[in-house]
């Protein structure tokens, strides 16, 4: 059969009763979990924070931290394997490339998504074996092609003819997986826009890759960083089997799927998981290996940051007969908080050190206080857009000197921060572990 005589799986509707009721069972285990982070998170950031005196400290003793809970990706872990033990996950190493998250993640038997030949070197050099690597970036430099080829990494995703030429001049043996375009205007960053052959380029691009002896083992997708729709999976993973029965129509056989990232940490997981688990289910047999590049999903709410007041302006409005404050910290848009402008979140400010006292966990900003003092929060760079908070409001008065800090600050933070005017774009990380299980697979 032509691969033209195909067409697309039309009917994206979805037989929701037939979904297994969605798995809770670990539920217990997270939420214990969640209590014992809480309080190994606030110790560390109490015994860093108390141990330095703005009045007398050096310069930079005083800068912002992260404490990273190794326990809550662990967890995170267990979380996958139960809900997708279908699907072995490729951590999306561009999302927060810590070394020590990398290497409990290698130890817990987890493959690596890399997208340059810096971070395949990261997960080569903690011992990871090129076959649980992929190199997932359709539009590759030359070089990098070479280098993958000299070091065998040979999973990679293509998207377009000119990248089948690159690869057929460069690393001929590779095993390729076809990138696929999703509907992934439920979003946070979509993805889309940039990546990914439209159905109707696919069967060109087989053939193509057929005339070239090239070796396609499979199709890859990304639904989009931050997904919030279940039906961008199922109509991704039908568009796979369409994409599937064209290669095999031209004489490939395809043997693994990759559904690339875009799962969410929060409890929305188990209905996607399980919504992707019975799509899988429905249209791939179980012959059929199944991958992710899970990023966000790992990471998000194991790291937290503290960051210090600085600096800060009273703002008298003498008409009304309110005070209101600018606070600046030592971290901002251009730092650790690049993930407002790159990632569209909006981190939430919490008081950890207040007047000399600790305030961790005490009280959310706003929510409990409607009629606190009220507070814009901006970084320390020179820029207007360096913001973190419009507005918010905490039943304190903040000074200078004084501690915030935010959580669920793992993913897309560190890694793109800059140097702009001079700031430190490294910052040092405390590592608790709120899980006992995790201790063996915690390297040094
Ligand atoms: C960014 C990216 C990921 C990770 O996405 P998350 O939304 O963080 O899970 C995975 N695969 C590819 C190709 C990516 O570009």
């Amino acid at each position: 059969m032509a691969p033209s005589a195909l067409t697309p799986i039309e009917d994206y509707q979805f037989n929701y009763e037939n979904l297994k009721s969605i798995d809770h069972s670990l539920k217990t285990t997270i939420d214990n979990g969640a209590s014992k982070t809480k309080q190994l998170i606030g110790s560390a950031l109490k015994a860093h924070v108390d141990n330095v005196d703005p009045d007398t400290c050096d310069a930079g003793e005083e800068d912002p931290f992260f404490v990273a809970d190794l326990g809550e990706v662990y967890r995170q872990h267990l979380r996958w394997k139960k809900n997708l033990p279908r699907v072995t996950p490729h951590y999306a190493v561009k999302c927060n490339p810590d070394k020590r998250v990398l290497s409990l993640l290698a130890n817990l038997g987890v493959g690596f998504d890399c997208a340059s030949k810096a971070e395949i070197d990261m997960a080569l050099n903690i011992g990871v074996q090129p076959e649980r690597i992929i190199y997932a970036q359709p539009c590759k430099t030359k070089s990098y092609v070479r280098y993958a080829a000299q070091r065998n990494v040979k999973q990679m995703t293509f998207d377009n003819a000119d990248e089948l030429h690159k690869v057929k001049q460069l690393f001929p043996d590779a095993e390729l997986f076809l990138r696929i375009l999703t509907d992934d205007s439920g979003s946070l960053c979509r993805l889309s826009q940039k990546f990914g052959a439209s159905l109707d380029s696919t069967a060109e691009l087989l053939v193509l890759a057929k005339q070239l002896e090239l070796n396609v083992v499979g199709v890859a997708f990304h639904v989009g960083s931050g997904a919030s729709d279940p039906k961008a999976f199922i109509k991704a993973v039908q568009d796979a089997r369409f994409v599937f029965d064209q290669a095999a129509a031209l004489g490939f056989q395809m043997h693994t799927l990759d559904v690339g990232g875009g799962f969410n940490c929060d409890d929305d997981f188990e209905t996607m998981a399980t919504v992707l688990s019975a799509s899988l289910d429905e249209y791939f047999p179980d012959e059929i290996r199944i991958i992710a590049e899970p990023g966000r999903y790992y990471v998000s709410t194991a790291f937290t940051i503290a960051c210090h007041v600085i600096a800060r302006r009273t703002i008298a409005d003498a008409s009304l007969g309110t005070t209101s404050y600018m606070l600046y910290l030592n971290d901002g848009a251009y730092g650790n908080f690049s993930s407002i402008i790159f990632d569209h979140q909006n981190p939430e400010p919490r008081l950890l050190k207040c007047g000399g006292k600790n305030l961790f966990d005490v009280r959310r900003p706003g929510y409990e206080t409607p009629s606190g003092y009220e507070y814009s929060i901006w970084g320390p760079t020179c820029d207007g857009i360096d913001n973190i908070s419009k507005c918010c409001t905490f039943a304190e008065v903040i000074n200078v000197g004084d501690w915030l800090y935010f959580e669920n600050m793992g993913a897309y933070t560190k890694c793109s921060a800059t140097r702009f005017n001079g700031f430190t774009d490294t910052h040092d990380v405390e590592y608790v572990c709120s899980e006992e299980d995790a201790l063996p697979f915690i390297g040094a």
